[in-house]
């Protein structure tokens, strides 16, 4: 039995901003019911979006890491300009629990993105097959 191809069209960013495998933009990348976990790949594309051990730890990093810690100083930086009469656990309070549930909810998209950019600079080979058929 034949192995099905690797598709290897570039990956487009806006399939990755909804979710969706970015070559194809059809299969999504979580799995059902879930807001952290990615599907093991695309089965249209037949590749596997974790590519190694560890592959999404530079995406929590780099990518949704930086938008909490954005999204913290900028509303740090709006009470402390606006609200300074408040005592300064509520300023440091408020912001580092906005960062806290930015941080959840852009793990998803931070993971979908570092997908994208991965695949623009290092294109899939065959070993990113889904299947492991030769
Ligand atoms: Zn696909």
């Amino acid at each position: 039995m034949q192995a099905k191809q690797l598709v290897l069209v570039p990956p487009k960013l806006l399939f990755s901003m909804m979710l969706k495998c970015p070559h194809c933009g059809k299969s999504p990348l979580l799995m059902a019911g879930s807001w952290i976990n990615f599907s093991a790949g695309c089965k249209i594309c037949n590749y596997k979006y974790e590519r190694e051990i560890g592959y999404f730890s530079g995406a929590s990093w780099m990518i949704t890491y930086s938008v909490a810690s954005l999204a913290a100083m900028g509303s740090g930086a709006l009470m402390v300009w606006k609200y300074s009469e408040l005592g300064d656990l509520v300023v440091a309070g408020v912001p580092a629990t906005i960062g806290a549930f930015v941080a959840l909810l852009f793990i998803p998209m931070g993971r979908s993105l570092w997908m994208y950019f991965d695949h623009r600079f290092h294109p899939l080979t065959e070993d990113d097959r889904l299947d492991d058929r030769p």
